[in-house]
């Protein structure tokens, strides 16, 4: 009988499947399009003798051990509960099903309390590290019962990246908190991306470097303090020859960002528990404005392109920006996580996520040690930005960022990721700001009533009121 079952040979569920199967399971599989199981186990090489091929749902359930365990990998929304829905019956009570893809932890919560009524357990599991890291080892964040992490938890420990003998995966917490922390992984990995590509913007139009040209520095940072998967693999992208025009690959790609739901969805929970993570929206933002190709040919052609190659970035100067960006994107995500976890109760441990995080995941960087630590010693007023190890380097980061940025706006180049990230750490340093002016407004159009600030009562009017 098999470990553990799973369903979805797609992308990620055929490499999941390898790596549980090299790690020692026995592992029976069934995918939607059936000629697919044979073509996987056929490939799968020496692994194939772990592998069960199992061509209806029915037969999958039958070669598991009790009690089940079956790891789902199948789009989110409909292709979720359709694969639940044929599975529920063939179940017994005690039986779990895991999604493993990536879901709107809404669904998830559904999906728990649902299955919770039939006596199974369902598991919310986010998997990052692309095909690559499912296959060798990727960062896992579970969320559920945590009495059914047990049945699923030493395959999970088995499979997931290690990080100095520490396995990369965690329960976080009840329902959706798993797939709660991997949307705003994701999310800060829209802004990094975002960041990395605004930089790549300024050094190609700013400075009229070609990519090829541009891929020492990213080598260069990722010796130092912006190491990470992202940076190293922006330099290899960089580098890239495409084999049909000869050039750089990067000038013949079409400059339409996809999206898939997590970057959205991180936006949209943040702004529904009254947070906002700006740098995340505005990289959210940025992609949907790169799918509309034709309307900004249609501006270029009626305001004028920005300026080309007027701009001489200093390197280090360069490197400090994006460091400080990417740290107020780190923050950001944390404090919304920080918010989510009281409000659905969730007790999350965002030390231990970023703990988690340092390995196997596409956000991995050497900022995760710190930022753990930092986490774990409480993070002032909910800011990483304020935690000793970080304002020290957010002092001598952030007027890199404010030069960069004010040097990208002059030339006219768009970067809305680093400096929505620079106008959040300026508020944020700003202990009066100017929302006394929008109460003042409020109360004169719909009578809010304000605070007053020298003797504290509230729902005060002023003089229209009268
Ligand atoms: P793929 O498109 O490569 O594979 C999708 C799989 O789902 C296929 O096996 C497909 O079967 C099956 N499927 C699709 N629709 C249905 C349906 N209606 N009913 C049953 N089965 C269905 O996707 P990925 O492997 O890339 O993604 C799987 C999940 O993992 C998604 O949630 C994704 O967001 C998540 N994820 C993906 C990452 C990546 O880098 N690709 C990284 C992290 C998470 P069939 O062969 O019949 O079409």
């Amino acid at each position: 009988m098999a470990d553990i079952g799973l369903v979805g040979l797609g992308t990620m569920g055929a490499a999941l499947a390898l790596n549980i199967a090299e790690r020692g399971y026995d592992i029976a599989v069934h995918n939607r399009t059936v000629e697919k199981i044979g073509q996987f186990v056929d490939s799968a090489g020496e692994l194939a003798s772990r592998l069960t091929a199992a061509e209806t749902p029915e037969a999958l359930v039958a070669s598991l051990s009790a009690p089940r365990s079956v790891i789902l990998m199948v789009p989110a929304g409909a292709a979720v509960d359709a694969t639940i829905d044929q599975l529920i019956p063939l179940l017994d009570k005690g039986d779990t099903l895991v999604d493993a893809g990536n879901a709107d932890f809404n669904d998830t919560r559904r999906r728990e309390a649902a299955l919770a009524e039939r006596g199974l357990n369902f598991i919310g599991m986010g998997v990052s590290g692309g095909e690559d890291g499912a296959r060798h080892g990727p960062s896992i964040m579970v969320g559920g019962p945590e009495k059914s992490y047990a049945a699923i938890r030493e395959i999970v420990e088995a499979i997931a990246a290690d990080y100095q003998g520490s396995p990369c995966a965690a329960w976080l917490g009840p329902d959706g908190a798993g797939h709660f922390v991997k949307t705003v992984h994701n999310g800060i990995e829209y802004a990094d991306m975002q960041m990395i590509a605004e930089v790549y913007g300024l050094l190609r139009d700013g400075e009229g470097k070609t990519p090829a040209e541009t891929a020492p520095l990213f080598e260069r940072w990722n010796e130092g303090k912006l190491r990470s998967y992202l940076i190293e693999i922006t330099a290899e992208v960089l580098r890239a020859q495409d084999k049909t025009s000869g050039g750089p690959l990067l000038d013949v790609i079409r400059d339409s960002a996809g999206q898939k739901g997590t970057g959205r969805w991180t936006v949209i929970e943040a702004l529904k528990l009254g947070q906002s993570a700006s740098a995340i929206e505005s990289a959210v933002a940025a992609r949907s404005w790169s799918s509309m190709g034709e309307a900004r040919a249609a501006g270029e052609s009626r305001f004028g392109a920005a300026e080309k190659g007027t701009l001489s970035l200093d390197d280090g100067e360069l490197e400090q920006a994006l460091l400080a960006a990417r740290i107020i994107a780190y923050g950001q995500g944390l404090a919304l996580l920080q918010s989510a976890s009281e409000h659905f109760d969730w007790s999350l441990d965002l030390g231990r996520v970023a703990e988690i995080w340092r390995a196997g995941c596409i956000i991995r960087s050497d900022l995760l040690d710190d930022i753990s630590q930092a986490a774990r010693e409480g993070l002032p007023h909910g800011l990483l930005t304020l935690a000793p190890a970080f304002a020290d380097r957010m002092e001598t980061a952030v007027p890199a960022l404010r030069r960069v940025v004010l040097e990208g706006l002059r030339a006219g180049l768009p970067m809305p990721a680093m400096s929505s990230a620079l106008a959040w750490f300026d508020t944020m340093r700003q202990s009066r700001g100017s929302a006394d002016l929008i109460q003042g407004q409020r109360d004169f159009f719909g009578r809010h009533g304000f605070e007053r600030t020298d003797n504290g009562l509230s729902d005060q009017h002023g003089p229209w009121a009268d």
